[in-house]
Order: structure tokens, then sequence, then C-alpha cells
């Protein structure tokens, strides 16, 4: 019989009617399906050790043969637990292997049988060399386990891990039968070797070197590239399709713009503001739409960048928005941009607090084209918001800025430009594979003379004096943040320990003007108590995370957080950057009784890019980016830190593809791939 990709698992040799059942329920119904099933590590079992030589292998594994001289099974009488022993003989020595809780062994494993046998030796409690919960197979003369690169797949409902293998391996019969979703071109212009062959070598290596170890062997590349170069293109594609149409409007900067941008200007730019500026206004004048990410320490000075492209967009007749995350934010932005720009622009404020008329107001004067810049959340994407002359949107701390936000922007607009801010760095290969279809500027570096604020990590039992000192730093006239680790705070009972520590900070702090502020506050009331903080009318603010993004309060110089440990470092890295602002000396001490090393790496690092790095690995993607749906980040092969150099590839190309080849190809490359599995490597 010839085995197709079409062929279902239970025609292929070593599956009968129960184990195809159970290749079924797991996803795998063809010889194709299998294909795609890759092993997630290898074990050499070429070089068996003599078993006279086993000890001097303690605590590497390594591969025995021989024959089973003994088994037996008994319990052990304090713990009642089933004990498998087997003496295992191979003409040099005896080695004794054994299993705990796997009663069942003695069934399958008898006197006389012959052996492979692959584990790790060890001395016991007892001074004994033995082998524990060893993989096993048994083996007449030249079994695949006889000196082969044997590859270890994920457990598929009980069948035993060799019957698998020969399933997989009858399934790869079909190989010849794959059709390549890159053609011969792409193929060559991505530089990777066809398909077929990739995944036979993961299959069944020919040699274990280190470039297959590290996954860095042509098979590996081929496959990675393939799940990156899918994603890059589609983003690209969906990007492409969305800006069918070039900008109409033409951005000049000449001197005169350049001077007023000087005047407005408080202090001078860093050569980095100056280099990203450069990028944007670049972006800004060309006739194709912006579509930029600008990242940046806490801190980095991002927002005077994104103003100054906003006089440059309105000095030549555009409206811009500005949007934030939160009311508070918002308004924020709206103090500083009037402090900052006078009567020159006319500023409004959009909120969901508005009244009826100045909403009245508000929508007038946009659709006229009367206000030249928007501030607010994002209401000012709903649908009765209508610009005259949309040119520019800032999309300021936003995490996540989705697709259909983007597209309710285009919609109001001349293809407006975009540029998105994040609140904390996001790490390079995060950026690229989250925000592939953007172009990434980056602010590496901090205004000068900027405060280095003192990190400290305590337990609860030292609180008393973390208050203590809070207290000599408010006579001392600074102000200060008490944060508490509430998140998710739709539910109003989540809020408990705030308001019991609210009520702890107000015993403690008898004489000082404390106040709490959290998410499900009506937004008026947040904003007159954030205000009341701004003017130094409040000592302490006890508070949630809502106090996380952005806040600018230059005389705040304490930041303590309670239960340190429930936050991811590059969140912690932004509660911290709240203080630090003015020229104070500023102190941010986490409290936790849990997590000590992870927290005191944070304390010892200042710097938000290697944070974020460090929680990338620490705490994955999905923790750093506090969302759970990062479904876009989790590869199936990929690994977006350690192949970030294919990623980087992988984006070139689809650049490239979209500008020399055109939407209309790219797009029938990216319906081709989106049409064959992606090969997973799964360790369950
Ligand atoms: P972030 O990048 O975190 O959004 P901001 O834009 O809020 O940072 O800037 C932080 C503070 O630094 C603000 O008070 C801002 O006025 C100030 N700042 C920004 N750029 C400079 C600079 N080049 N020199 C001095 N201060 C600056
Ligand atoms: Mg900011």
């Amino acid at each position: 019989m010839t085995i197709t990709i079409d062929t279902p698992v239970r025609a292929l040799p070593g599956a009968g009617p129960i184990r195809a059942k159970q290749l079924e329920e797991a996803g795998l119904a063809t010889a194709g399906d299998l294909i795609y099933y890759l092993p997630y590590r290898y074990e050499d079992r070429r070089h068996p050790v003599r078993i006279a030589d086993v000890g001097r292998h303690t605590d590497t594994p390594v591969l025995l043969r021989g024959k089973v001289m003994s088994a037996n099974l008994h319990t052990t009488r304090l713990k009642r637990m089933k004990v498998f022993e087997v003496v295992l003989e191979d003409g040099t020595g005896a080695v004794k292997l054994v299993w705990f809780n796997q009663g069942f062994l003695g069934d399958q494993i008898r006197r006389g049988d012959r052996l492979a046998v692959f584990g790790t030796p060890k001395i016991s409690s007892y001074g004994q060399l033995q082998i524990e919960s060893a993989d096993w197979e048994k083996f007449e003369g030249d079994d695949e386990a006889d000196g082969a690169i044997v590859p270890i797949y994920s457990k598929v409902g009980n069948i035993p891990p060799k019957a698998l293998r020969q399933i997989i391996g009858g399934a790869l019969n079909a190989l010849p039968t794959l059709d390549d979703p890159l053609a011969p071109a792409l193929r060559k212009r991505l530089g990777v070797i066809d398909l077929a062959p990739a995944l036979e070598q993961i299959h069944r290596p020919p040699q274990l070197d280190d470039a297959f170890l590290f996954r860095r062997s042509r098979a590996h590349v081929r496959i990675i590239l393939q799940e990156f170069f899918t994603l890059q293109l589609a983003l690209r594609v969906r990007r492409a399709t969305e800006e069918v149409k070039t900008k109409t409007r033409k951005i000049k900067v000449d001197d005169e713009l350049r001077a007023e941008v000087k005047r407005v200007l408080p202090f001078r730019l860093t050569k980095a503001q100056k280099r990203v500026l450069k990028e944007i206004a670049t972006d800004l004048q060309s006739e194709k739409p912006m579509y930029r990410l600008l990242e940046g320490d806490v801190g980095s000075g991002k927002t005077i960048v994104a103003l100054i492209a906003a006089i440059i967009m309105i000095r030549n007749g555009h409206q811009v928005a500005l949007l934030a995350p939160t009311e508070i934010l918002a308004e924020q932005h709206y103090q500083r941009i009037r402090q900052l720009l006078d009567d020159s622009v006319v500023v409004a404020k959009a909120t969901g607090s508005m009244t009826a008329g100045e909403r009245r107001t508000l929508l007038a004067g946009l659709r006229d084209g009367f206000i030249q810049l928007a501030v607010g959340t994002h209401a000012l994407l709903e649908d009765r918001i209508v610009f005259k002359s949309l040119g520019l949107a800032i999309v300021d701390e936003q995490h996540r800025f989705g697709v259909e936000q983007r597209q309710r922007l285009f919609a109001k607009g001349d293809t407006p430009d975009i540029l998105v801010m994040t609140a904390t760095p996001i790490p390079r290969s995060l950026a690229l594979a989250m925000y592939g279809d953007l172009e990434l500027s980056v602010i590496d570096e901090l205004p000068p003379g900027r405060q280095q604020i003192k990190t400290a990590v305590r337990a609860p039992e030292q609180i008393e004096r973390v208050y203590h000192f809070i207290d000599t730093e408010i006579t001392a006239g600074a102000q200060a943040y008490i944060v508490y680790p509430i998140i998710e705070e739709s539910e109003k009972s989540n809020l408990k320990p705030l308001t019991i520590g609210f009520e702890a900070t107000k015993m403690r702090f008898p004489n000082r003007r404390v106040a709490m502020m959290h998410g499900r506050m009506p937004p008026a009331e947040k904003e007159e108590t954030m205000q009341r903080f701004k003017r130094g009318e409040i000592d302490i603010l006890v508070s949630t995370t809502v106090i996380e993004v952005g806040i600018d309060v230059a005389n705040a110089s304490f930041m303590l957080i309670i239960d340190a440990d429930r936050f991811g470092l590059s969140q912690l890295h932004q509660l911290r950057g709240r203080v630090g602002r003015g020229t104070r000396h500023s102190y941010c001490v986490l409290v936790a009784d849990k997590e000590k090393d992870r927290l005191t790496q944070f304390a010892k690092t200042l710097n938000g890019f290697d944070l974020a790095d460090l929680d990338l690995k620490l705490r994955g993607p999905g923790e750093l980016l506090g969302t759970r749906q990062s479904g876009a980040m989790r590869f199936r092969f990929g690994h977006i830190v350690r192949d970030i150099a294919l990623m980087e590839k992988a984006r070139d190309l689809a650049i490239e593809i979209i500008e020399k080849d055109g939407v209309t190809k790219a797009e029938k490359i990216v319906q081709k791939l989106l049409g064959v599995p992606v090969p997973a490597s799964v360790k369950d």
C-alpha cells in the first residue's frame, strides 16, 4: 500500500483501532498530521555503556543493554508504595533498576528479557548505585533501540513510546507526497531547504551535532522561518490591503516650523529623541501612511516627541488625535499640552464624563476643523466623532493596539499617520512578533540629571521600619504612593485588600492626609483625587495599579509596593517610574515574602529594556504584556527570543515581497502558507 499524507492513521502499520482512536482524539487523523508532529527531544542510544562502567557515569543519562537476572515487585511497609526492582546484567557487571508506583511493570518485564535501558545512574540514599525510573525497551536482534538516535515525542493517549515511533515512522513514507507551501523561488530567497527533507531530518536526525541540538540545523531553520514568515507576511498583507489609499496630504517642515518647535521646547532634546523625531518626520512627509511604534524607557521623554509630531501636522493644516488609556492620563496630557502650547493650538478634551454641552462643542469643533488637537480616551474612536481632516493619531501607553482600533482610526481620516507608544519597553524580539507590521523607533537614552531610584526588597515583618521612613520623608515635604496588587478591578470583592490597606494606613499615619484611589471609582472622583495629590493636598495615596501608567507628580518620591511578588518586572518598573520625576531623592520599596530572587534582581536593575528581557525569560510574553490572550506570541516551533534573528529575516523578506512582488502575490503566498499545518514540537 502506498502511504500518502491523506492516509488515515488506522491504516498505518502498528496502529490498531484502539491506538488509531487515541491518535484521532489528539487531532492526529492522517499520516500528514503525524508528519507535522515533531519530537521535542532526542536520545542518543548509539553508544551503550558497559554495566561495569556505570559507576563512572553517575548523574548523566546512559544507555545500557543487558539481560534481566531478576525482577520483583514489593510494597514498602511505611508508605504502601509499590516498588519494582530489576537486576540487569551484561557480562561485565550488574546494576539495579528501580521503578516506583508502576506495579504494572511486573507484568511487562520478566526474568530473561533483554532490555535496552536509558536512564541516569545515581547513588541512592542507602549508598547503592541504581537507576530510577529508566526508559526501557525490550529488544531482540537489531531492534531500533539497538544503536540509534531516538526521537522522543509527547505522549499520545497511552500509546507506548516505541509504538508511537513506529506509527510515525510509517507515516514518514508519505513525505514524497507532501506539497511544499513555499515555491522554489521563495525557498531560494529565504535561503531554506525543502520542507520534506527538513521534516524527515527532524524526525530522524542523521546526527546530533550542536547545530541540531540548538535548533540551528538547516532543517530547523526551514521550519522556524516558515512559521515566522507566515506571520510577518500576513501582518504586512493586512496592513497593505488596509492602506490602499496613499495619503493626499502634503506635509512640509520648513525653517519657520523648526523655529516654532524650538520656542516651544522647555529643554534640549536628547540625541535619541532627535533621532526618532527625524524618523517620524520623514514618515509624516512620505506618501505612505506612517505606522510606527515608539518605544522608550519610563521617563525617556516619548510625550514631547509625539507633541512635536503633532505640531508639524497641525501647522500643515490637519488635525491630531491623542488617545490615552485612562481619563487621568488624558487629563494630564491635556494640562501639559496647554502649558506647553499656550493658545497657539486649539486643544480639546474628549472623555466619558463630558457634559452634553461640552460634547456638542467638541463634535462641532472637530467636524469643522476648529479644534486642532483632541486629547481623550478611546471615546475618541466612537462613530459620532468626525474629524474635518485627521492627519495623525497618537496612541499613548498602549500595550496592545488592536487591528480593530486601527481600522476605526483609518475610517476617521484620510489614512491618518499612526504613532503608537508603549508604556514600558518591550524586548525587540517581542515587538517584532507582536508589532511586526509597525516600524520601530527606540529612545534608548534618558534625559540628563535623572534621579537614581533606590530600590529595596523588604519582608512584611519589616514594614514598620518602612512606614517610619515614609513618615520622615513626608515631614521633609515628600509625598508617597502605596500600591496594592489589584489588577482585576471588575469585582468589588477584589478591592478588599486595598480598602483594608487604606484603613491600616490611616491608622498608622493619623496625622497625615491619606487618600484612596482605584479603577472602580467614578472618573470625576479619580480625577479630583489625582488633582489633589498633584497640588500636594494628599500625603499618601493608597492605590491600585491605576496609577501605573504615565502619572507624573514630581513631588512624589516614595513608592511602596505591597505583595510585590504578584507583579511582573515590567509592571514594577512602570510603577517605580512614577517616582524620581523631580529633584527629590526617590525610593521604591517592594514588600514580599516570596520570589525574593526575582525581586532582588529587579532592585538591582534600573534599565527597563533589561527588565523586559528578564521578564520575558522568566514569565513569558503573556505576563509581560499583561494580557492572557497573547496567542499570537505562542509559536508552535520557533521561539521568539532564541530565534530573533530568523524573525528579523522573515520580516525583511515580507517587506521586500510586498514592495517588489505586490500585495496580490503576497496574499496568494500567505493563503498557501496558512493552508498547511504548522509543525509543532510540544512537550506536554
Ligand atoms: P515617558 O517616555 O515615560 O512618557 P515623559 O514623556 O512623560 O516620559 O517624560 C518624562 C519627563 O521628562 C517629563 O517631565 C518631561 O517633561 C521630561 N523630559 C522629556 N524629555 C526631556 C529632555 N530632553 N530633557 C529634560 N527633560 C525631559
Ligand atoms: Mg508617557
